[in-house]
């Protein structure tokens, strides 16, 4: 079966190619992006998105940053986003990642590097992904620096932000690490390549707050939802590198991780290596939202 996708109010094949060669986006890394996963909802066996509206809500806000004025609305997105997932046949949990790219100077804009007058384009695609919920990390400290704030919005996600993410992640790859730990500027913990960090210590849920220049992630909202309804008390706030030695629990939420404990930092263990209680309960709560709670984008039957 050919993989469609969605560009700018067309269905295409997703293998063929559609921009050209001058896009904008390309050169310079003038696009923004989400990442979304959809899941087999076990009461309804449907294929659902799972937080589609927080994801495009940020969505427009990055293209706000980049001024890339959006045709479609959040509810619209959401729409296209069901029916992607229906053409494309999923049966099964699945991945959706829309991409909003400059594309090409607008009559009379002159050559060169800018936001304001070009055009852009929408798309959106999906692959099959299976759930990793819980699939432990053991995370190295790179030495590649979290682009500040003060260079570009890190509430938007920008693709060309993610050269220090994949310039992270191949340093700590190579050193036998599952993922990077970036760090701000000023050496405090910031987040994860693509996902949030958060720490547990006592009946305390810390994580740095968004003016460390974070990306504001979907699922850390939604994990410490989950901890301030078990009684835990939430603190966004600086923290500081050496704090991920003596904590209680240390664990990553995003989109692609879900929710994943780190095990250990730099080989260093942390606690007995073995997720805690906050995590497991996370996770459970996870797995609630996501395969059975009503909460979900409700979508079309998925096939038997
Ligand atoms: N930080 C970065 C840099 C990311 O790329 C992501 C993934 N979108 C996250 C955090 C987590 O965000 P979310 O929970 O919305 O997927």
């Amino acid at each position: 079966m050919t993989a469609l996708a969605y560009l700018d109010g067309q269905w295409v094949n997703a293998a063929s190619p559609h921009l050209g060669l001058s896009t904008q986006g390309l050169q310079y890394g003038t696009a923004v992006f989400e990442g979304i996963r959809a899941y087999r909802n076990l009461g309804h066996a449907q294929i659902r998105p799972f937080e589609a509206r927080a994801h495009f809500e940020r969505m427009h806000a990055s293209c706000q940053a980049l001024r890339i004025e959006l045709r479609e609305t959040v509810d619209e997105l959401i729409a296209i986003t069901e029916e992607l997932i229906t053409r494309n046949g999923h049966d099964d949990d699945c991945y959706i990642r829309p991409v909003a790219c400059k594309t090409t100077f607008l009559p009379g804009t002159p050559f060169g590097v800018r936001l304001s007058g070009v055009d852009h384009s929408l798309m959106l695609t999906s692959v099959p992904m299976p759930s990793r919920l819980g699939q432990p990390t053991h995370l190295g400290i790179a030495s590649t620096r979290r682009v500040p704030d003060t260079s570009m919005p890190s509430r938007a996600k920008i693709s060309g932000a993610y050269v220090s993410s994949a310039l992270a992640v191949d340093e700590c790859a190579a050193q036998g690490y599952d993922d990077a730990l970036l760090l701000t500027g000023e050496g405090r913990v910031a987040e994860a390549s693509t996902s949030n960090i958060i720490l547990r210590r006592g009946e305390t849920v810390i994580t740095p707050s968004l003016d460390q220049g974070i990306l504001p992630g979907v699922t850390r909202a939604l994990a410490l939802d989950i901890a301030r309804h078990k009684g835990y008390e939430v603190v966004e706030r600086p923290v500081e590198l050496a704090e991920l030695f003596t904590t209680d629990e240390l664990l990553l939420t995003g989109t692609g991780v879900e929710v994943s404990p780190v095990t250990s930092v730099e080989g260093r263990e942390i606690r007995d290596g073995r997720p805690g209680d906050f995590t497991r309960h996370l996770c459970q709560r996870y797995e609630e939202k996501t395969r059975i709670e009503d909460t979900a984008t409700p979508l079309k039957e998925a096939r038997p």
